[in-house]
């Protein structure tokens, strides 16, 4: 195991509320308030203490905090104040901390904003998705563009300078003309990050609901590739760097906290349904998952119970695919040796064969320091895997 990942970890802490549930939603996310701030708070303080006193996790320094749901920008600012100086006691820090926060346009005001940064928050997430308001709707969003615009302005005069923007593509008559048109409407803006995800259909959301009875039609695949490059083309001649699959940054702007996740960083998972993951110093790794729904979280916190399962050890085979899932979604890729102390082999001569048929393809790049996808490997990224894996 590499020092640094031994001595560091990134906190995530999961906030499940919603004001509704999008129409593709299967995060695990709620829209009842089926408990007061209050109480989420006391049994978040809890888990927070729960967590800090596990062995391996506790003593190391906290490189990042990410607060993401859900809604975040839910919370009432004197809760997100409790919760951060109660990490605080129990985690000592790595100066500069990146703290970031999910916020949904239509619970994001001036106020919240400079409460925000006074609390040492610096990074801002607003779940934007969409800047054509017909296609918001059909994503069952409860903003306007117009809300997504003076939510990314108010953000900016409260002092926010490290902004992303979350956006959605391929969802129900998506055209290239009007992802071009919405992609220059944020450019507009100058934030510093942009994730643009694929829509993914998930089981048993309206969504799926619909596009089973064929009240909708997701755009063909030919449609899906244009949307696919249009946007890697024009975030480009942007000024903006694809270092992820799907995430764009303006040079000096990558999530910190995400960056640390791909390449296999620890992380301490906080909140229902949030998941953990703890490198021990034999090099096994341990890794769980609290409980959901809600109300078995806090239950189980309220009896002192542990908040979460354990899920089984990773093996050394497991947390070596993982380090190549995960990674290899990078631009830049693995470091050689990170893949080698996790797997315990090197690659080249682990699958010699593999290895020589992507590169002769023109797939994947290998040198004495890095393993990673070219551009042409990382549009065909899951065949690649496959292969690896
Ligand atoms: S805001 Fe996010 S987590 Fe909440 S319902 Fe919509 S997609 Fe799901």
């Amino acid at each position: 195991m590499k020092p640094d990942r031994a001595r560091t970890v990134s906190i995530y802490v999961h906030v499940p509320f919603c004001v509704q549930k999008c129409h593709y939603c299967a995060f695990d996310s709620t829209a009842s308030r089926e408990i007061t701030w209050q109480e989420w708070l006391q049994v978040l303080l809890k888990d927070i203490e729960f967590h800090a006193h596990h062995r391996d996790g506790r003593n190391r320094k906290i490189v990042s905090i990410f607060f993401g749901g859900g809604t975040p920008s839910l919370l009432p600012p004197e809760i997100l104040e409790r919760i951060l100086v109660q990490i605080h006691r129990f985690w000592p820090l790595v100066e500069p901390l990146e703290i970031t926060l999910e916020a949904n346009p239509e619970s994001t005001t001036f106020d919240k904003l400079t409460q925000w940064r006074s609390l040492g928050i610096n990074r801002l997430s607003l779940g934007v998705q969409a800047m054509d308001d017909a296609r918001l709707a059909l994503l069952g969003r409860p903003h306007t563009s117009q809300m997504a615009r003076d939510a990314f302005h108010a953000a900016r005069e409260a002092g926010f300078t490290n902004i992303n923007l979350d956006l959605i593509t391929g969802s129900p008559g998506h055209t290239t003309s009007q992802w071009h048109d919405e992609l220059m409407q944020v450019l507009a803006l100058k934030p510093q990050h942009l994730s643009c995800y694929a829509l993914s259909v998930e089981p048993g959301t309206p969504l799926a609901h619909n596009l089973d009875h064929n009240h909708l039609q997701l755009p063909d695949e030919d449609t899906r590739d244009a949307l696919y490059f249009l946007t890697q083309n024009l975030l480009g001649a942007h000024g903006f760097e694809r270092y992820e699959i799907s995430n764009y940054a303006r040079p000096g702007f990558y999530c910190r906290h995400n960056r640390a996740l791909w390449l296999s960083g620890d992380y301490v998972g906080l909140g229902p349904a949030a998941h953990g993951k703890i490198t021990l110093e034999t090099g096994a790794i341990m890794r769980w998952v609290n409980h959901w729904p809600l109300n078995d979280y806090v239950q189980a916190l309220k009896q002192d119970q542990p908040p979460m399962q354990w899920l089984e050890i990773s093996s050394r085979e497991e947390a070596a695919a993982d380090c190549l899932l995960m990674g290899l979604r990078l631009v830049s890729g693995i470091p050689r040796d990170l893949y080698r102390d996790i797997a315990g082999h090197d690659l080249v001569e682990n699958k010699a064969r593999e290895v020589e048929f992507l590169e002769r393809e023109g797939l994947l790049h290998i040198d004495c320091d890095t393993i990673r996808f070219t551009a042409r490997g990382l549009d065909f990224m899951d065949s690649c895997l496959l292969r690896l894996i």
